[in-house]
C-alpha cells in the first residue's frame, strides 16, 4: 500500500542506474516497521549513505521545517565549489538497507524526509521512496537532475549545475528551481533553466556560501525580476547540519 501523504503524487518509471541490493542487515532489520514480513523487496535494497540525521531544512521553499535528511553518496557532477566533496566517491561510504533508513526516519518523529547527496538520482530511489511513503512520510528530493528519474516524490527541488546539465524530463516535474549563483553568468543560466520549467515552479536564487560578492548581484536581480526569490543556507546560520 502506498500512503498518499502530499497534495500531489507522481509515479516515475525507473530508467536505469539501478543499484542492486547489497545489504548486511538482518531479516528483522529489513522488515517494514508497520507490515512485518511484507514488502521486503524495498526494505532490503541497499544505498551508499554518507549521513542521515534529523535536522531543520535550511534552504528553499521548505526552509525552517523539521526534516530527516538522507544524504546518499556518489556524485558525477563535479562542481568545483561543492561543499560535500567527501560524498563524491560512493565506495567511501557504508551501504545501508532502505529498511534501516525508513526505520530511523520514522522513529525520529519527522514528517518530511529529504533525499539528497551527492547526486541521489545515481541510485534507483523507487525502493526507498516506497518504504518512506508506506510509513506515512512525505518525501522530498534535491537533485541536479542530471541522471534518470526514479522514485515517487511529494516535492522535487531541481538545482541544475552547468558542469552536467539536467535531463529534459526533470524540468516539468520540478516544484522548485534553485540555482546557486556565483557570478552574473549564473543568472543567465538560471533563466535558461526556468524557461523549461512549468509555470508554477518556485524560482529561487541562492548565493554560494563562500562567494559573498554574489549577494548584491542577487538582491538587485530579484528586485528587477520579482518572480525570483532568494534562498539562503539558513542551516549554516543556525549552525545545524
Ligand atoms: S551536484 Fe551537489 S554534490 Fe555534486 S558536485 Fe555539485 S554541489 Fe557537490
Amino acid at each position: 500500500m502506498v500512503v498518499t501523504s502530499g497534495t500531489k503524487r507522481r509515479m516515475i518509471n525507473t530508467d536505469g542506474n539501478i543499484v542492486q541490493a547489497t545489504t548486511d542487515i538482518t531479516k528483522n532489520e529489513s522488515e517494514n516497521p508497520d507490515n512485518k514480513g511484507q514488502n521486503l523487496h524495498w526494505a532490503e535494497t541497499g544505498y551508499p549513505v554518507m549521513d542521515h540525521f534529523y535536522t531543520i531544512q535550511g534552504e528553499g521553499v521548505h526552509t525552517g521545517r523539521a526534516a530527516y535528511f538522507i544524504r546518499l553518496a556518489g556524485c558525477d557532477v563535479g562542481c568545483w565549489w561543492c561543499d560535500v566533496k567527501e560524498s563524491w566517491d560512493a565506495t567511501d561510504h557504508p551501504v545501508i538497507a532502505a529498511g534501516s533508513l525508513v526505520r530511523a526516519a520514522r522513529q525520529s518523529g519527522a514528517g518530511i524526509v529529504v533525499i539528497t547527496g551527492g547526486e541521489p538520482l545515481l541510485h534507483d530511489l523507487e525502493p526507498l521512496t516506497t518504504g518512506l511513503h508506506e510509513v506515512g512520510l512525505q518525501v522530498h528530493i534535491e537533485t541536479s537532475g542530471s541522471s534518470p528519474m526514479s522514485g515517487d516524490f511529494d516535492w522535487i527541488t531541481l538545482s541544475p549545475k552547468r558542469f552536467k546539465e539536467p535531463l529534459e524530463v526533470i524540468f516539468q516535474l520540478a516544484d522548485e528551481l534553485k540555482v546557486v549563483v556565483l557570478t552574473r553568468k549564473d543568472l543567465q543560466w538560471a533563466e535558461k533553466n526556468a524557461r523549461k520549467c512549468s509555470r508554477n515552479v518556485k524560482k529561487l536564487l541562492q548565493p554560494e556560501w563562500d562567494t559573498p560578492k554574489s549577494i548584491p548581484l542577487i538582491v538587485e536581480y530579484v528586485k528587477e525580476y520579482p518572480e525570483w526569490a532568494i534562498s539562503l543556507q539558513t542551516h549554516k546560520f543556525l549552525n545545524v547540519p
